[in-house]
């Protein structure tokens, strides 16, 4: 049996989880043990086909309800898009914060993985069951399987952003069991990330903004130019960069 930390142990215990199992035998992650995992005090479906959620996380939905307050009226409808979406925690917690302050929207989660966007629809299904008419879910490598008419007004996505040469450094909890797919970001991290910064023009109605989650380690420099975009990076709560700001000039 391995040693379990306080935190591992009152997580399995809350959940009903066996503390005797076999399966704690590996050092599989207790959110995959248990298939659920706290995200902004709303515990949700996770799979090995999605991330865990991180707690810096959680900020991108503030971010995205500061961008939504400060640009729309509630009758007005946005559309928004939760991008490389996985358990669909970003965009489920957004749109149950939306709903509760009368916004009218509808909102599209992607994911390249069907068994990850299951774990989105199921998520949705269950904290918004009377709600299935303001998503859509798409399998789609990032907006490739969008409608060719949809106009966003806002992105938001937690992409892949390792550096692929970094995740040999992860922790193992991270590398043998979170879904590389969801974690490697090519040579410098930014390959899908400033694919998403080329494709935004081809989506977008005239005055799209972007939510991005980031390296520590990215600079500005590094992100694609994208005219008529102003990026800026917003720090978390650890005071690290972490979210990448792409807003309409
Ligand atoms: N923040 C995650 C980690 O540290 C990585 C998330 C991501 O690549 N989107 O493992």
């Amino acid at each position: 049996m391995r040693i379990l930390t306080p935190y591992e142990k009152n997580f399995l215990t809350k959940n009903n989880f066996d503390l005797l199992s076999p399966a704690l035998q590996t050092a599989t992650p207790v959110e995959y043990l248990v298939g659920r995992a706290q995200f902004r005090g709303l515990n949700f479906f996770v799979d090995n086909s999605t991330l865990i959620p991180r707690l810096e996380t959680e900020q991108l939905v503030d971010l995205a309800l500061e961008n939504i307050f400060k640009n729309y009226s509630p009758n007005q409808k946005i559309i928004i898009a939760d991008i490389c979406t996985g358990s669909g925690c970003i965009g489920v917690s957004l749109a149950l914060e939306l709903i509760k302050k009368n916004q009218d929207f509808h909102l599209y989660f992607s994911d390249i993985s069907k068994t990850a966007l299951a774990v989105a629809q199921k998520n949705f299904n269950y904290f918004l069951p009377d709600h299935s008419h303001l998503a859509t879910f798409l399998l789609s490598d990032l907006f490739s399987q969008f409608p060719k008419n949809v106009s966003l007004d806002l992105v938001i996505s937690n992409p892949p952003y390792i550096p692929t040469k970094r995740i040999k450094t992860l922790d193992n909890s991270v590398k043998n069991y979170e879904p590389l797919i969801a974690l490697d970001g090519g040579d410098d991290g930014l390959f899908l990330i400033n694919k998403i910064i080329a494709n935004l023009p081809k989506i977008q109605n005239n005055k799209v903004n972007a939510l991005i989650e980031l390296d520590e380690n990215h600079t500005i420099s590094q992100i694609k130019k994208s005219e008529g975009l102003n990026p800026s990076l917003i720090k978390d709560s650890f005071g690290k960069n972490r979210f990448l700001s792409l807003l309409s000039l």
